[in-house]
């Protein structure tokens, strides 16, 4: 970077921090694609004059209400809720619902700016927003979800719909919650339509969305190794997490021959030092899927469990973080590469600290960034957005295909914007100048709106 840009950046930054005090995801998040973006941004006097990474950086508007719901002892309790409505440039606005004690306004900030350069990414017509509540659905039982859920689409319904804007799950939120979520929108507007992605089969979902985001994001990293001339095949992959993307992503590796050694939850890791089999494996999903259990109940022939470990110190050529935010930070990243990883391909979003970003760039390990890498779970929320309106549903050979050949658009618009003389492709900076250039170009061709 040069002097003048960096000078840049940094009267960016300050303005930035100042609108928006004490919001450090989001600051950390505006920052990465700032960096990345900042030369080319400078090239181009026209967007420039045109304010666009001063008004891409400000929400179209963020909704905040109080959820009230009942116990099943009685007991009243009131929650706060979000919907950040980013930026609808592209398309209707898109992106997740989160249901965790850690949700605060910032989170969802720095998530629904994410989620615009992801969703351009696509080639899908979507703009970016995340929602969500700090609202624990841990330890509640069935019918405390469903009346938190009901009081939560009792406000938010007013604000969506599948022309304006549809949301779909993420941390907390899978297809219990998205049914109960569901069925309220359907009750208060007399009416079935396409609002939510990540449906049940049987109720308008499509095939393959539960398995998109791991799957796809093993799609990618599986491009971004070929690129690289480094075969998947053999090597160890430390996967974090044990929620739908890890499983998927974890079904996908071992699908396609690498070991997965690790997988983990907020309260351990298991270690599988010779890779877990498909068996082990289907016997994980039901524990997480079905029982809603802890990984520190499975026991099955050389797997470990270690209480308050996360992966990043077992050896490793691949690593999936598909946990939360900031997981990965200097000293795990620093580990990883003593102990010679290869890549990092990012399940959940932003879950490499700056710091752990700049070891990685430093050391030439490949990184695919979330917004690249985790596309996959988004992309079939849009192709089930246009089964939807065609009153069609596709088989999953279809859905499978039409979400390979997205990663693979991807990876190669991250290649196209990232290729560095002499160095690994910088998919932070390509998929960041890439998602943020086609975005751009529409705000700027409708005028200052
Ligand atoms: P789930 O709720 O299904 O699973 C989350 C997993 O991460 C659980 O194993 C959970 O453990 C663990 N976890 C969550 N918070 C923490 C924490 N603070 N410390 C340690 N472990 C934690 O969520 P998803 O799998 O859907 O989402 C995971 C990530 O992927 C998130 O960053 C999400 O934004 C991202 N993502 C998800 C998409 C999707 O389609 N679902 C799409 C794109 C991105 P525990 O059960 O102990 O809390």
């Amino acid at each position: 970077m040069t002097s003048e840009e960096k000078r840049e950046l940094d009267i960016f930054m300050k303005g930035l921090r100042k609108r928006n005090p004490h919001e450090t995801e989001f600051h950390q998040a505006v920052r990465e694609v700032a960096t990345s973006i900042m030369p080319w941004y400078l090239q181009h006097e026209e967007y420039r004059r045109a304010q666009i990474l001063e008004r891409i950086t400000e929400p179209d508007r963020i909704i905040t209400f109080r959820v009230t719901w009942e116990t099943d002892s009685g007991e009243i309790r009131a929650n706060r809720a979000w919907r950040v409505q980013f930026n609808h440039a592209l398309g209707p606005y898109k992106g997740g619902l989160r249901f965790h004690p850690s949700v605060t306004q910032s989170v969802l900030k720095f998530l629904g700016f994410e989620q615009i350069f992801k969703n351009s990414l696509t080639g899908l017509p979507m703009g970016g927003a995340k929602g969500g509540s700090n609202f624990n659905p841990k330890g509640k039982s069935d019918r405390e979800v469903m009346r938190f859920c009901q009081s939560m689409m009792t406000e938010l319904h007013r604000h969506i719909g599948e022309d304006i804007d549809v949301p779909a799950g993420d941390i907390g939120v899978g297809g219990r919650e998205v049914s109960y979520l569901f069925g309220q929108y359907m009750r208060l507007e007399n009416r079935w339509s396409g609002v939510l992605t990540g449906k049940g089969l049987s109720f308008g979902g499509s095939a393959v969305r539960k398995e998109a985001t791991g799957w796809g994001c093993v799609y990618f990293c599986d491009d971004m190794l070929k690129h690289h001339k480094i075969d998947i095949a053999g090597k160890r992959a430390a996967v974090s997490g044990s929620g739908n993307v890890a499983l998927y992503a974890a079904q996908k590796l071992i699908d396609k021959g690498a070991k997965v050694v690790t997988l983990s939850d907020s309260g351990g890791m298991i270690h599988c030092p010779e890779g877990l089999t498909l068996d082990q494996w289907e016997e994980l999903r039901i524990l997480k899927e079905q029982d809603r259990g802890r990984l520190s109940s499975f026991e099955s022939s050389g797997v470990n469990y270690h209480s308050g470990k996360n992966p990043w110190g077992v050896p490793c050529e691949i690593a999936i973080p598909c946990a939360t935010q900031n997981e990965l930070d200097e000293d795990d990243a620093k580990t990883l590469i003593a102990n010679g990883v290869l890549a990092v391909a990012e399940g959940a979003n932003m879950p490499t600290t700056a710091e752990a970003m700049h070891q990685l760039e430093e050391n030439d390990v490949l990184h695919a960034p979330g917004k690249a890498s985790n596309a996959g779970g988004v992309a079939v929320s849009g192709l089930e957005q246009s089964q939807n309106a065609m009153r069609i549903s596709w088989a999953p050979e279809e859905v499978n295909q039409r979400l390979q050949k997205i990663m693979k658009d991807i990876h190669q618009r991250c290649v196209e914007f990232g290729e560095m003389p002499g160095k690994p492709v910088s998919y932070v900076n390509g998929s960041n100048i890439a998602g943020f250039k086609k975005v751009a170009e529409a705000m700027r061709a409708y005028g200052a709106v």
